[in-house]
């Protein structure tokens, strides 16, 4: 059975379909929301082989006319040269304002796709189909499409949402562990910031029913997009937690060393601790965050050659500092959060140090 969860935005709610095995019935489901036309099913060399045939077949008995676009997989593939040609590629194809995008694969797939949905011809609608742990339960939710500058990663984007996200657990069985693990980084997040128990269940199960977990964290997010859309709230912005220091860590460090989530694993740690002196949280939950991303192998002490110094600096080039202070989600209490304006450079070295 497919779980059908709502996302609640004001114009344009669509679902997410988290099931498994249901690649094939991709066709059957886009069917539903949006009319039989061309179609581009973006990829990467990596997931092809594996699952485009699947989706292609079923876009096709379901009446689609599809175009398969392979990109090289990684981030370097989210560069505006790349977007062009994928563009290109589908001007060739036929495709036009009536055509829509399929997004097959992880987050640079979903961010790419997006992207492209959002510009081409002014905007078409687009439906992703996540295969990774991090697209499942983040990055495929929230409309947020965006492709690198040479100046900065996701610094061009859009907000477009998708017509519909198909998520298949049964896809993540080809994840190589290193990938896998990493999506519990923002797992965990989500836990901190509104899901106790679901730290506690983590923390008490060594293989999780990944559905049911999917499915739990899906939630989580949906419910935090759909209350702020274009993060105008302050409540979206709670899903920063642990990525101040992230982005700081992922920039100090060059990209491809860590993976979005082993960053977001280190600044998950520096947040914590950085909660327990200024949101008073017990030393004990933040221990309990640290144990959850421990055991998804995921890293929680810097290496030595980041340096305190490089990474602030790092980190006070994205965010400004305010009177000495900057905006920093913190969490007072395993399940909840708030955007504390009081956190200082002296709060962000300590935590950084210890
Ligand atoms: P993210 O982890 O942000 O979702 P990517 O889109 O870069 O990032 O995906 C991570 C890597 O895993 C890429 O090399 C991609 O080709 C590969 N990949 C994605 N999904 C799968 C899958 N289901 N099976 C095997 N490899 C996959
Ligand atoms: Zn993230």
């Amino acid at each position: 059975m497919a779980a059908r969860i709502p996302v609640l935005i004001s114009r344009n709610p669509y679902e997410v379909i988290v099931g498994h095995d249901i690649l094939r019935r991709a066709g059957e489901f886009i069917s539903q929301v949006l009319p039989a036309s061309r179609c581009a099913l973006i990829t990467d060399s990596n997931i092809a082989p594996l699952y485009a045939e699947t989706v292609e077949t079923s876009l096709e008995a379901a009446g689609f006319e599809v175009t398969t676009i392979i990109v090289p997989p990684g981030e370097p593939s989210k560069a505006l040269g790349f977007i062009e040609d994928v563009c290109d590629q589908m001007i060739e194809a036929g495709l036009d304002r009536r055509s829509a995008v399929i997004a097959l694969g992880g987050g640079v797939i979903g961010d790419l796709a997006g992207f492209v949905a959002s510009i081409f011809y002014r905007g078409i609608p687009h439906v992703q189909i996540p295969t990774t742990v991090v697209a499942q339960v983040d990055s495929s939710l929230g409309g947020k499409t965006g492709v690198n500058s040479r100046k900065g990663k996701n610094l061009l984007g859009a907000f477009h949402q998708p017509s519909l996200v198909i998520t298949d657990v049964n896809t993540l069985d080809t994840l190589p562990k290193r990938e896998f693990n990493e999506g519990f980084g923002e797992i965990i997040k989500h836990a901190a910031i509104r899901d106790a128990a679901m730290l506690e269940d983590l923390l008490a199960e060594t293989s999780p029913d990944l559905g049911e977990l999917i499915s739990r964290n899906v939630k989580i997010k949906a419910r935090i997009v759909a209350e702020d859309e274009f993060e105008r709230h302050g409540l979206r912005a709670l899903l920063n937690f642990g990525h101040t220091i992230g982005h700081a860590i992922e920039n100090a460090a060059g990209y491809g060393r860590y993976l979005h989530g082993e960053a977001i694993s280190l600044g998950l740690v520096a947040a914590a601790r950085i909660s327990v002196k200024k949101a008073d949280l017990s030393e004990e939950s933040a221990e309990k965050i640290i144990t959850a991303l421990k055991a998804y192998n995921l890293p929680t002490s810097l290496p030595a050659d980041i340096t305190t110094d490089t990474l602030l600096a790092a980190l006070s080039r994205d965010k400004k500092f305010e009177s000495g202070a900057i905006r920093f989600v913190v969490v007072p209490e395993l399940g909840e959060a708030f955007v504390s304006k009081d956190v200082t450079e002296e709060d962000l070295r300590e935590a950084i140090e210890s």
